[in-house]
């Protein structure tokens, strides 16, 4: 029986509307629900789509943050905009910036929960890693996320909002003299690897990508997005069919024993439930490879065996291996591989013809690692012994 933290917007409903009760948060509304939206507010344009794809530019291409600002939309419609709408994105409380220049945001959300984001600054791209929850409901042993008992979902608005604000902060609009068409953009791809379970936010998540796929919106190809999961079976196929960004697998051990203590959800969908899952999977090609992430623990998981076992296990499944040094939090039951057993495990991976980065860990200084992430205001964490306890119940 796996434990989970209660999610609390079981319980607790997320205002939506601004506290005058009238206004709605433009940032994040889908197509279809701003569209309706529109039309209720009383812009009866019959160039509805057009107004739309103009208002997304202004949000989500331009980043400007005052109804004011669109200049290409009548006086009247915006004065409609104004009165039902605001343009509301979550607030920054705390930035920090690693010696290796990796940005971690700390957020507060409606209702005072708070989640992490942080940029990576890459030669050829710059990625930022978004939260889908406030905690997360899963307890994966070596996650530090996974020990915060405070759980809620994020909602669509601000899912995409943390793209957003990463922009504002590292400047990333075009001006009049550098176009983003001809100026590279500082944050060039998204990855779902923060904060939370994102398909226990499906439908959320969903609508947030499709904004930051759109061409009138943040328009990323969805190429440049990765989700990744701990294994949630049943809602994996969607990632492939209803989404289309790219796939990443929490996989981090190679028989069911260790799997359950890593990865608790293994216990519900075990190792060969979610291999099968994956050998359906709609997009599976060698151009768009699944990505297995393997987090490196000392004396756990990090064996020739391992690697060798990990092989014929994924054998037939279009992959890359992605090699995670062990990133350590206080209290951590785990420590990270050694240099050479990590490289070790790498050159079995590479030799039978797999793809086998090893992850370089950034930000470490100031926490912003995967699986580091856990709001700094949360002070309230279960101890060893409790995460023990659950993960062998
Ligand atoms: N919940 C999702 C996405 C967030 S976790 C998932 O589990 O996939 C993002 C990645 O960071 C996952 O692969 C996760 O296993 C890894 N991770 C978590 N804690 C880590 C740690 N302490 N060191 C290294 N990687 C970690
Ligand atoms: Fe949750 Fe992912 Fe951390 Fe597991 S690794 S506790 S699923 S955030």
């Amino acid at each position: 029986m796996i434990k989970q933290t209660p999610l609390i917007n079981d319980f607790v409903t997320v205002p939506r509307r601004k506290s005058d009760g009238l206004k709605l948060n433009i940032i994040g509304q889908s197509r279809q629900s701003l569209l309706e939206q529109l039309s209720i507010a009383g812009i009866r344009d019959e160039h509805l789509k057009m107004r739309l794809d103009q208002i997304w530019g202004w949000l989500y291409q331009k980043g400007i943050t005052d109804f004011s600002q669109m200049k290409n939309i009548s006086k009247e419609a915006r004065a409609v905009l104004e009165n039902h709408f605001v343009i509301n994105i979550p607030q920054i409380v705390k930035k920090e910036i690693s010696r290796d220049g990796t940005r971690k945001y700390l957020l507060k959300l409606t209702g005072g929960h708070e989640v992490e984001t942080v940029f990576i600054p890459e030669v050829d791209r710059g990625t930022l890693c978004i939260s889908s929850q406030v905690g997360c409901t899963l307890t994966c042993s070596f996650c530090h996320t996974g020990t915060q008992k405070l759980v809620r979902n994020l909602t669509t608005s601000e899912i995409i909002g943390q793209i957003l604000l990463a922009r504002h902060d590292l400047q990333d609009w075009p001006t009049k003299e550098k176009s983003l068409a001809r100026q590279p953009r500082k944050l060039s791809n998204v990855v779902l690897m923060g904060m939370g379970e994102p398909l226990y936010n499906f439908e959320a998540v969903k609508d947030a990508m499709y904004i930051a796929m759109d061409p009138s919106g943040i328009s990323l190809s969805r190429r440049r997005i990765t989700l990744s999961t701990s294994g949630v079976v049943p809602e994996i196929s969607k990632v492939g069919s209803e989404i289309g960004c790219m796939l990443a697998i929490s996989f981090h051990a190679t028989t069911d024993e260790v799997r359950n203590n890593l990865v608790p959800i293994n216990k519900r969908w075990n190792i060969s439930a979610l291999l099968n899952e994956l050998r359906n999977y709609p997009r599976l090609s060698n151009s768009e490879r699944i990505t297995f992430e393997y987090v490196m623990l000392k004396g756990i998981n990090d064996s020739d065996e391992d690697a060798r076992r990990l092989i014929n296990l994924i054998k037939g499944i279009p992959a890359k291996i992605n090699l995670i040094p062990f990133n350590e939090w206080p209290g951590a039951p785990y420590k990270r591989s050694s240099n050479n057993r990590i490289n070790a495990f790498a050159t079995i991976i590479h030799n039978a013809g797999y793809s086998s980065p090893i992850r370089r860990p950034r930000g470490e200084d100031i926490m912003a690692a995967c699986g580091q992430l856990k709001s700094v205001t949360e002070r309230e964490r279960k101890s060893k012994k409790q995460i023990i306890q659950e993960i062998t119940s």
